[in-house]
């Protein structure tokens, strides 16, 4: 009788043994239902074994192995499989982050075949049409070739009604497709970098790792959607990871218009669970002839593999920071070579991991230096000195100056400043007390407009305290600036303007934001004063003017990827000037206007920017030119927590290879009343530090269990 060796999300780095009457080979990747103590758990069977590895009577029959999605591949278990030996998670915890949450109980969620509709006689419908049933008649052109339902819904009104009447009629007709058509529309004649770049793709073999490092407005996404193309046109798919905050109706939309009548599918947590599940499976199934989605799309089955696009592949979103705290992009590039085909990795400002990478030719580069648009300029970059200069509210004369300049030209103006919230910090100046937030180690952060303090990190809110808590003082001063105090300000100055505030306050009801950049693109907005949200992937043709304030903040920070965050957050923010056809103009205040980061910034030289930050990090001893992990731990005493981290140095394997720091307190020490602490492990070889990482998890896990909570996080994008 076989056994299945059966992966279930519990906290344990092994696979269970289960007893099945009838088990076969077409088992392996399933998902099984099983009695787990007193539980009914979903797992996924791994393995199917005659021997089991435990007392033969002591195992007890899964339930049923459910056949409503397509078993996961060899080769997709194996991508699990490296997860939870590289970041040294259990497997079933992988696979249960993997999988999409509809399959994760054991409801049996059954996906229809996707179907594609065509029109009998496209000509035939469309004379019969009446002149002015422009939208039917827009259908009838729509249906000329095979499209899916997302594509003639995207028609408009009653299209999807429309087509079903016709389909009733026998006018139209539903075809069950197994392959992406590879039809693209045409896109505009690439230019000679582009060109370049989409060849060297496509006529890589094998897997081949590319670092297209294109400014803003360079045409990057042309690149990918002429690699795409060619997949596509040879039967394969595609998958390509985004930003969470890319993945915008526009940018699908532009996929979806390139490639009529392809499957594209759209993970992102937006989509509602059920849409998730079925898209997952129609990408399983080979239906999907593209899949777009955010770091979890990543392990999106895709049996006809052909290509992995890697969007601003620098963006810390693509590193999950719980659970299972894996980099998206790091586990594609591994995805990639496991299936032997290409990987864009693309960005204006690479990771400088990335572009170690290229240098140590790892990675083959491709440049894109131009502006895509026939006589688009890069904006024109200026420094405004604010040292020794007193400043209104924090804006300087000559940005004010520039602002009045669009109001009067009829453009419109972008005030970027990465803090929300009216001010930082509550002051008192009798006695110097400030407002903390009782749960962390931080301020707590003024909203004038609600009347409330807030803490960013833990969402803890307080009244504006009308005395000083400290000494009595009646008078005391929210300091320093945020983008509420921005608005205020910029509203008084410029009474006439039309000024409106995005960030993540402004636009919490469900749709706000999206109303927001409506308004931004009717011209219904003269000044807009927004934080990093507005700082990607949205093109404002009439903006002319960033000036970008209190970037100084990033300048000195103890965190030693601080000043290539910066670099990264300047470079775009920069790029919401001037796409069109009007040149624009980005202006940074700053402190330090000798500052390197900010000569670089000058020169657009990124490159230079990146040796500087290499070889200082060469020097310094940090990644990429060394390896680290770090094992966090939290717990209601500060003490605890470092406690089980001094203990954990003891269970340690003994490793020439790798240095082992002492335990500290994070930099955050205190978040939302627990107190954490963290230990530092790095190695300047990964196998070794990958060996000594999972020896020590080993003794780690066999310690009784404890009231601190810790974790391991390899790769680590903060410490
Ligand atoms: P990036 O992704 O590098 O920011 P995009 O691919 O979005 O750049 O291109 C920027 C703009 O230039 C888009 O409006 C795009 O349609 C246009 N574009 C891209 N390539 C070309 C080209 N070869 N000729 C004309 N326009 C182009
Ligand atoms: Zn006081
Ligand atoms: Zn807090």
């Amino acid at each position: 009788m076989p056994y299945l060796r059966v992966a279930l999300d519990v906290p344990l780095p092994r696979l269970f043994d289960y007893r099945l009457d009838i088990a076969t080979s077409a088992d392996i990747g399933r998902r099984v239902v099983v009695p787990f103590g007193t539980r009914r758990l979903v797992g996924v069977v791994l393995e199917i074994v005659e021997q089991p590895d435990y007392d033969v009577a002591a195992i007890k029959s899964a339930e049923a192995v459910l056949d409503d999605m397509p078993a996961l591949s060899p080769a997709l278990l194996g991508l699990f499989r490296f997860c939870a030996d590289y970041y040294q998670h259990p497997i079933g915890q992988v696979l249960h982050t993997a999988l999409p949450t509809r399959f994760r109980d054991s409801t049996v969620f059954r996906v229809a075949e996707a179907l594609r509709y065509v029109a009998v006689d496209s000509a035939g419908l469309l004379t019969s049409l009446p002149k002015r049933a422009a939208l039917q008649l827009r259908l009838a052109k729509l249906l000329a070739i095979p499209r899916n339902e997302a594509e003639l819904r995207a028609a408009g009104g009653t299209a999807w009604k429309t087509v079903q009447a016709w389909l009733e009629a026998g006018l139209v007709v539903a075809q069950v497709v197994q392959v992406a058509p590879g039809v693209a529309a045409q896109g505009p004649q690439l230019n000679g970098e582009q060109a370049e770049a989409v060849a060297a793709i496509s006529t890589s073999e094998g897997f081949a790792a590319f670092l297209l490092n294109g400014i803003t407005g360079s045409g990057k996404t042309e690149v990918y959607l002429n690699a795409i193309a060619a997949v596509l046109a040879r039967g394969q798919q595609a998958l390509v990871l985004v930003p969470e905050i890319n993945l915008t109706p526009q940018l699908e939309g532009r996929f979806r218009q390139r490639f009529p009548g392809v499957d594209i599918v759209s993970l992102n947590s937006g989509v509602a669970d059920g849409e998730r599940a079925a898209g997952w499976v129609r990408a399983a199934r080979g239906e999907a002839g593209i899949v777009l989605g955010t770091r979890l799309a990543v392990f999106t089955p895709a049996p006809g593999l052909g290509l992995i696009v890697v969007d601003e592949e620098h963006d810390a979103s693509f590193k999950q920071q719980d659970g299972l705290r894996y980099s998206a992009r790091d586990v594609a590039v591994y995805r990639a070579r496991q299936a032997g085909i290409p990987i864009v990795l693309g960005s204006a400002t690479p990771s400088l991991e990335s572009w170690q990478n290229a240098e140590s030719g790892r990675y083959r580069r491709l440049h894109l230096g131009l502006r895509a648009v026939a006589g688009a300029q890069p904006p024109t970059l200026r420094l405004v000195s604010t040292k020794r200069q007193p400043l209104s509210e924090g804006i300087h004369a000559s940005t004010l100056a520039a602002i009045r300049e669009r109001l009067e030209r009829g453009e419109q103006s972008l005030v970027f400043l990465n803090r929300r919230g009216y001010a930082p910090v509550m002051h008192c100046g009798e006695c110097g007390w400030m407002a903390a937030c009782t749960r962390c180690s931080a301020r707590m952060t003024v909203h004038l407009r609600e009347r409330q303090l807030r803490c960013h990190h833990c969402g803890e809110e307080d009244g504006l305290p009308r005395v000083c808590p400290g000494c009595g003082n009646q008078d005391m001063k929210p300091l320093g600036q945020g983008t509420q105090r921005l608005e205020d300000m910029l509203a008084e100055h410029f009474p006439k303007a039309r000024v409106l505030r995005i960030d993540r306050d402004s636009t919490r009801r469900k749709g706000s934001f999206e109303t927001a950049l409506n308004a931004v693109h009717a011209g219904e907005v003269d000044i807009l004063v927004g934080t990093q949200m507005l700082a990607k992937g949205h093109d404002f043709p009439n903006l002319t003017l960033v000036a970008v304030i209190g970037a100084d903040n990033g300048l000195y920070s103890a965190d030693f990827r601080a000043s290539e965050r910066l670099y990264a957050q300047l470079v775009q923010v920069a790029g919401r000037a001037g796409r069109a056809d009007k040149p624009g103009e980005v202006l940074l205040q700053t402190d330090f206007p000798e500052h390197p980061l900010y000569q670089a910034l000058l020169a657009d030289d990124y490159a230079a920017f990146a040796a500087g930050e290499l070889a200082e990090r060469k020097l310094a001893g940090f990644p990429p030119f060394l390896y680290q992990a770090v094992l966090r731990a939290e717990a209601n005493q500060l003490d605890e927590a470092l406690g089980y981290l001094r203990n954990a140095i003891h269970l340690a394997p003994a490793s020439d290879a790798v240095t082992v720091w002492d335990p500290v307190a994070a930099s955050m020490m205190r978040l939302a009343s627990r107190e954490r602490g963290q230990l530092l492990v790095q190695s300047t070889a990964r196998t070794r530090l990958m060996a000594f990482l999972s020896e020590w998890m080993l003794a780690l896990r066999a310690q009784k269990p404890t009231k601190v909570r810790w974790a391991l996080d390899v790769d680590p994008l903060e410490l």
